[in-house]
């Protein structure tokens, strides 16, 4: 049976320790805060609006809210982000995301000072990221790192495959193994012989949306299966892209969802948010 990576317990100790930096910083007078910004009133994006907010106030940072009308237009939206670059009371800029449909998102998100950028989205990070300057890393993948590290799993040498390229996990989370010397391999839909590119993998990390797509067949056995699916099945519980139930058998460690890589990804937000103040100097 594959050991439990527990993502509640490392994220905990993740917020502790920006906890304490925040703390540190407050007794030289700086004040670290994130701008939080929800455009409508999508029922997901307030769960995890409001979820964001009390990791803030968990950690001592002060959050900036912003609850704008779905009828908000760009430009309206596009002068708050001008505003809040030029804030030095701002260290952070986070919109919520999906954007109402007449919202071009990727105008917006590029619209962020890259160093407010706390979701690591700004082309000017990922750039960084891929050549490795110092930069925000999106919060997903940076946390799926820590999971692996902080339960005593070494990258280096090992052999890693990504199942998914989308921008916000596969693509970073590739480019995060590879600066931790990993031998990477990215997978996708028209990947040919899927079962057995993942098999090779001693780190398997699943990104693609579709639940419970990856079962045993596709895994090494005693291999790192870390799930970042979420959704919701037939009876309506949460699960992942993992089908945990087959995996859990032959891997050597695995992610549960919820309880793995979901609560790694606030506390890493909250991480890039102390971050920041270093980065703006
Ligand atoms: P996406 O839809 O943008 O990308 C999915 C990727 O999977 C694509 O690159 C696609 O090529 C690949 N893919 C799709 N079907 C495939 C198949 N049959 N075989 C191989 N590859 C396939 O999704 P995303 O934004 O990367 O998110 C992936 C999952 O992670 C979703 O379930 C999402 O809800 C979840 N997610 C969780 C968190 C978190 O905090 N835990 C954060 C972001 C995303």
């Amino acid at each position: 049976m594959a050991i439990l990576i527990d993502g509640k317990s490392i994220s905990t100790q993740i917020k502790d320790e920006v906890k304490e930096q925040v703390s540190e910083l407050s007794k030289k007078g700086i004040t670290v805060s994130l701008a939080v910004i929800q455009v409508g009133n999508d029922p997901a994006s307030s769960v995890y609006v409001r979820n964001k907010k009390k990791a803030c106030e968990y950690c001592g940072i002060k959050s900036l809210s912003y609850e704008l009308p779905e009828e908000t237009t760009e430009e309206e939206l596009l002068k708050l982000i001008r505003d809040l670059n030029e804030n030095k009371d701002c260290n952070g800029i986070l919109v919520q995301l999906p954007l109402p449909k007449h919202i071009n998102e990727d105008r917006i998100l590029d619209e962020i000072s890259p160093l407010k950028d706390v979701d690591g989205f700004h082309p000017v990070n990922v750039g960084c990221l891929s050549i490795g300057k110092p930069g925000f890393v999106s919060c997903t993948p940076a946390g799926v790192i820590e999971l692996i590290k902080r339960s005593g799993y070494t990258i280096e040498g090992k052999e890693c495959v990504v199942i998914g390229r989308s921008n916000i996990v596969g693509k970073p989370m590739a480019l995060l193994l590879l600066r931790e010397n990993g031998t990477v391999t990215v997978t996708h839909s028209r990947t040919q012989n899927l079962k057995e590119v993942a098999k090779r993998a001693d780190i398997l990390v699943v990104a693609i949306g579709k639940p419970k797509m990856i079962d045993a067949s596709y895994v090494k056995e005693g291999a790192v299966v870390i799930d970042v699916g979420i959704h919701r099945d037939s009876e309506n519980k949460l699960c992942g892209d993992v089908d945990f139930e087959s995996v859990e058998k032959i891997a050597g460690a695995i992610t549960p969802v919820p309880g793995g890589v979901g609560p790694m990804t606030i506390a890493m937000l909250m991480k890039n948010c102390a971050h920041s103040v270093e980065l703006q100097g």
